[in-house]
C-alpha cells in the first residue's frame, strides 16, 4: 500500500475560512506545498503532525494571508501532516501511527510517506526546518534541538529563551531533519495559547527573513538549554492517578507544576502499593535507566539525583499514548 502525498504550489485561499477540523476540505491527504520566494533556498515548515495541536494550523492560515499578495522573502516547503487526525481532533487515529514517530526505524506505509517527504527535503537543500507542536502540560514556550550547533541554537533563541536538547525518541521529524539542516521543534504551550501562536509566527517570519545564521551560538541570556536524559513511562498494566486514591501508582498531585523547575535528589514522585518499580526511565536507545533516577523508600518513589522535569502531563490518554514526561539536566 502506498499512501497519497499531494503536492501544491500555493496555500489555498479557502484555508482562511475553515476550522482545523475542516482541513480535509482543503487538504484531503498529507501534502507538500512548495511556495517560491525571493531567496530560493527553502525553509521547511512541518505542520499538524499531531492532529489536536493547532498552533501550526494558525501558522498555515497566517502564511496563506502573508503569501497571497507577494512571494515570501524565502522559498517555503510546507508539510501538512496528519489531516485525518486533525479532522477527528486527536493526536493520531487509533489505526495510524503517531506522525512524529515515523521518521526513522520502520517500514510501514507511514514510514514510507515520511521517507518521501525527507527525500524531497534533502533534494531541495534546505535552509532550516521548523516543526510546530503544542503540549498538554503546564510548560513554558520552548524550542527543542537535536544538535548543539550555533544555527540550531539560534533558531531556538529566536523562538523562546528556553531550549531543550534531546535525542529520545529518535524517530521524530526534527531529529531526521537535523541530519540535513538546522532543525527545531517548537512547543507552543497548550493549543489556543495566543503567546504560543504569536511566537511561532514570529519565528517563521524571522527565519524567512534571516539571510544567514550567526557563526557564534546565542549567549546564556538569550537561551538556557537543558539536555533531556530520560523519558518516563508507566507500564500499561499499572493503574495510576494524580493524588487520587484507588489506583496502584499515586503520583504527586502537583507533579505537572514541576515542569522546568529543578527537583532535588530525594524528592517524592509517587506512592505505590505495588512492589518493585511501577514506572521506568529509558534513554534514546531504549536502555533502562530507571535505577539511576528512582528508588523505593517504603511505599514512596523518590528521585536518586537532581533533575528538571519537562512535559509532565496529567492527560492520561497522552501518558498512555506517549509518556508521562521527560527528565532533563541543565547544560
Ligand atoms: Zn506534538
Amino acid at each position: 500500500m502506498k499512501l497519497p502525498l499531494d503536492r501544491y504550489d500555493r496555500l489555498p485561499e479557502a484555508l482562511a475560512g475553515i476550522s482545523a477540523r475542516e482541513i480535509r476540505s482543503v487538504f484531503p491527504n498529507p501534502s507538500l506545498v512548495f511556495i517560491a520566494g525571493e531567496d530560493p533556498q527553502p525553509l521547511f515548515i512541518s505542520t499538524l503532525l499531531h492532529g489536536n495541536e493547532l498552533t501550526s494550523f494558525s501558522v498555515l492560515q497566517h502564511l496563506e494571508r502573508a503569501c497571497r499578495q507577494s512571494p515570501p522573502p524565502r522559498s517555503l516547503i510546507i508539510f501538512v501532516g496528519n489531516v485525518g487526525a486533525t479532522e477527528a481532533g486527536v493526536r493520531h487515529l487509533d489505526d495510524t501511527p503517531d506522525f512524529n514517530r515515523i521518521w526513522a526505524n520502520g517500514h510501514s506505509p507511514w514510514h514510507e510517506l515520511a521517507g518521501d517527504v525527507m527525500a524531497e527535503a534533502r533534494g531541495a537543500g534546505l535552509f532550516a526546518s521548523i516543526d510546530i507542536h503544542n503540549n498538554t502540560g503546564d510548560n513554558p514556550l520552548y524550542g527543542c534541538v537535536n544538535a548543539l550547533r550555533p544555527a540550531d541554537l539560534q533558531l531556538a533563541a529566536m523562538f523562546a529563551p528556553v531550549g531543550v536538547y534531546y535525542l529520545n525518541p529518535p524517530t521524530t521529524q526534527s531529529i531526521a531533519f537535523s541530519r540535513i539542516c538546522p532543525a527545531i521543534t517548537v512547543e507552543c504551550g497548550k493549543t489556543g495559547n495566543t503567546d504560543g501562536i504569536d511566537a511561532a509566527i514570529r519565528l517563521v517570519e524571522g527565519a524567512m527573513r534571516l539571510k544567514a545564521f550567526d557563526p557564534a551560538p546565542p549567549g546564556p541570556d538569550a537561551l538556557k538549554v537543558y539536555h533531556t536524559v530520560g523519558r518516563v513511562l508507566i507500564p500499561e498494566n499499572v493503574s495510576f492517578g494524580f493524588g487520587e486514591a484507588g489506583v496502584q501508582l499515586v503520583l504527586r498531585e502537583d507533579l505537572e507544576a514541576k515542569n522546568f523547575r529543578p527537583m532535588p535528589a530525594g524528592a517524592d514522585w509517587a506512592d505505590t502499593e505495588l512492589s518493585g518499580m511501577p514506572l521506568s526511565v529509558v534513554d534514546e536507545h531504549g536502555n533502562d535507566l530507571t535505577d539511576e533516577f528512582f528508588c523505593r523508600d517504603g511505599r514512596a518513589l523518590k528521585l536518586v539525583q537532581d533533575v528538571v522535569p519537562s512535559m509532565i502531563t496529567r492527560n492520561k490518554e497522552v501518558i498512555r499514548q506517549d509518556c508521562l514526561g521527560y527528565l532533563m539536566r541543565p547544560i
